[in-house]
């Protein structure tokens, strides 16, 4: 098609293609060495509870230093595993990764610390996710209530009973389960009546907007008092100002997590967090005075 086109339009456009064609194909094929290499490796993100600030837990979020993209960008990863068959072996890598960092983290003291896993969704289907887990708590040592899974809502994954199966085998295990990104994908409502999940995680694009937006404000409060009413816990993510922070404590929230509070960072940084927590006071700006 592009034949009968300009010359010059035909070299801008075709390289493109082929550069990203060309960059899938080769992360495709160097990502299992890779991981076998622990080329790849986390960036850790406190989650905390208020009065007084504590982190609860950490996300474990993926990062890959490439020798000559530089930093991949995590779901670039996640689909790049999935287009090649590697989801599962990328899963695995990270649920034993992020275990084995916890298990060192209650080993130096900071016993009780949880840590939140992101699973690809098409796991589900495929049935090992639960023996996986069960084997990675059992070689680590973990307690099984330090680990949640975060999912994300995906239709390809929902359909099935055998997700359900999973899910509810996990929790049974004591496992927690978190909806991420909660409000941006597909019926929610239909998956929260359906999936043994225990916690929530409300997608920053309604954070961003409070405390200004008074639809944001009544859509994150009544988020919020359906989770509670489900037994649920509630996270915000994305807390990037002390006026959101404010604003969520009033509507009852749970757990916190946000650039304002801290950023994800490398286990350096989060073990000095873990010894020397921030103070609200200590933080940018003042939030016993309210939303401002
Ligand atoms: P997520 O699970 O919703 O993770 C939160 C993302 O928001 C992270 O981006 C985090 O760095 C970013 N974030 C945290 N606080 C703030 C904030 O205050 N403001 C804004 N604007 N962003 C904030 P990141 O690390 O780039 O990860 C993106 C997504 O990639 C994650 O979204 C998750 O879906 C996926 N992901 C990351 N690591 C893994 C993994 O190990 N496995 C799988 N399957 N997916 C992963
Ligand atoms: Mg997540
Ligand atoms: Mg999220
Ligand atoms: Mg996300």
């Amino acid at each position: 098609y592009a034949k009968g086109q300009a010359g010059g339009t035909f070299r801008e456009f075709e390289p493109s293609m082929n550069e990203q064609r060309i960059r899938a194909r080769r992360l495709a094929v160097e990502l299992k060495g890779a991981m076998e290499r622990n080329e790849l490796y986390f960036h850790y993100q406190p989650i905390f509870i208020l009065g007084p600030l504590r982190v609860e837990a950490v996300e474990a979020l993926l990062r890959w230093q490439h020798p000559e993209y530089g930093q991949v960008p995590p779901l670039e990863i996640v689909a790049v595993a999935e287009q090649h068959g590697l989801a599962e072996a990328l899963n695995e890598w990270v649920l034993r990764g992020a275990c084995r960092q916890l298990r060192d983290w209650h080993r130096e003291g900071f016993e009780g610390l949880k840590v939140n896993v992101n699973i690809s969704p098409n796991i589900f289907a495929r049935g090992r996710l639960a023996r996986v887990v069960s084997e990675t708590l059992a070689q680590t040592g973990i307690d099984c209530h330090c680990l949640v899974l975060e999912i994300t809502e995906d239709t390809s994954l929902w359909d099935t009973a055998a997700s359900v199966d999973t899910l509810a085998e996990l929790r049974r295990m004591g496992v927690g389960i978190a909806l991420d990104d909660f409000g941006t994908g597909y019926s929610s409502f239909s998956h929260l009546r359906q999936l043994p999940v225990n916690k929530l995680k409300i997608d920053k694009s309604f954070i961003q907007d409070l405390p200004g937006d008074t639809r944001a404000v009544n859509m994150v409060s009544t988020i919020i008092a359906l989770a509670h009413h489900l037994d649920m816990r509630v996270t915000a993510e994305g807390v990037e100002e002390p006026a959101q922070l404010a604003m969520l404590q009033s509507l009852g929230c749970d757990l916190f997590q946000g650039y304002y509070l801290a950023r994800p960072a490398g286990i350096i940084e989060i073990r000095r967090l873990l010894e020397y927590p921030p103070a609200l006071a200590e933080l940018p700006s003042l939030l016993v005075a309210g939303a401002r």
